[in-house]
């Protein structure tokens, strides 16, 4: 089931931290999206971009969401530069649902780098 919520009644984590109910180390915002960085990072850099609109995973998103899509992840290429890691290389990610590892229900892309990465799937 798909559920979209506003900024103000958005209850996840992600949520919170968009309200600045919880702090997070950020950096880059806009209009649209907001990166920080991982609490748990799993390589050198570590970082989570986040639309401001809500809504679940890759399985919630319809052609009105093309746009945002595609911005996110040229918004990834640019902060893979500011991090310094675009030359050496990363790994944009978004992961759905239990057996895609998911935590977090909304919407977010991983960007990780910063050293070789590992095999895409672990087990
Ligand atoms: P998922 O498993 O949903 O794709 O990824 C969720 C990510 O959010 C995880 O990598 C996790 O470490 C990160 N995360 C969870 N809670 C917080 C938090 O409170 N602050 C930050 N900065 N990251 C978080």
């Amino acid at each position: 089931m798909t559920t979209r919520y506003t900024k103000e009644d958005n209850p996840t984590i992600f949520g919170k931290i968009l309200r600045q109910e919880i702090p997070s180390t950020v950096v880059y915002e806009d209009d649209k999206v907001l990166a920080f960085k991982d609490i748990a990072p799993q390589a050198p850099t570590h970082i989570l971009i986040i639309p401001k609109e809500h809504f679940t995973d890759l399985n919630a998103t319809t052609e009105g969401d093309v746009n945002l899509l595609g911005y996110m992840m040229t918004k990834a290429s640019e902060i893979a530069k500011q991090e310094g890691i675009a030359e050496s290389g990363y790994r944009v990610i978004t992961n759905i649902g239990a057996d895609g590892g998911q935590e977090v229900p909304h919407f977010h892309l991983h960007i990780l780098g910063g050293h070789k990465l590992g095999a895409l799937v672990g087990e």
